[in-house]
């Protein structure tokens, strides 16, 4: 058995959480959280945790090379590295809009890749 601590980040109270496992990383026992989000939280963190990715994408005949994005939800980190390649294969052509969609669905995620920053055309 061991056991796994972890301080809840869905809101400010930050309450800490501790997690009992078995030996085939079953979930024995879950506490310290103080609401059901926090428990749900946690149980995502052992078993298949996620996270919003920034990074940047090239932009073609733009006033910036690059534009940085986001995904729009949380993704399971074992997809990073997918999703890290098809961005860095990828490009978008100037004007760039806020928010503006790139990739949809990338790598199957059900997240879509969006702009957090604008790029007028050259
Ligand atoms: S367990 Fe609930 S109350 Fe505690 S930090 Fe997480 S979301 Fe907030």
């Amino acid at each position: 058995m061991k056991e796994v601590e972890m301080i809840c980040i869905q809101c400010p109270l930050g309450c800490k959480i501790k997690v009992q496992l078995d030996d085939d990383n079953k979930v024995l026992d879950i506490s310290g959280f103080t609401c059901k989000s926090g428990k749900e939280y946690a149980m995502q963190e052992v078993t298949d945790p996620h996270r919003v990715i920034t990074t940047s994408i090239k932009v073609i005949d733009g006033k910036c090379e690059l534009v940085s994005v986001k995904t729009n939800k949380p993704v399971p980190k074992r997809l990073i590295p997918s999703i890290m390649d098809i961005i860095k294969n990828s490009s978008i052509h100037a004007p760039v809009g806020l928010n503006q969609v790139v990739i949809s669905n990338i790598a199957n995620s059900g997240a879509d890749i969006i702009t957090t920053k604008e790029v007028d055309k050259l």
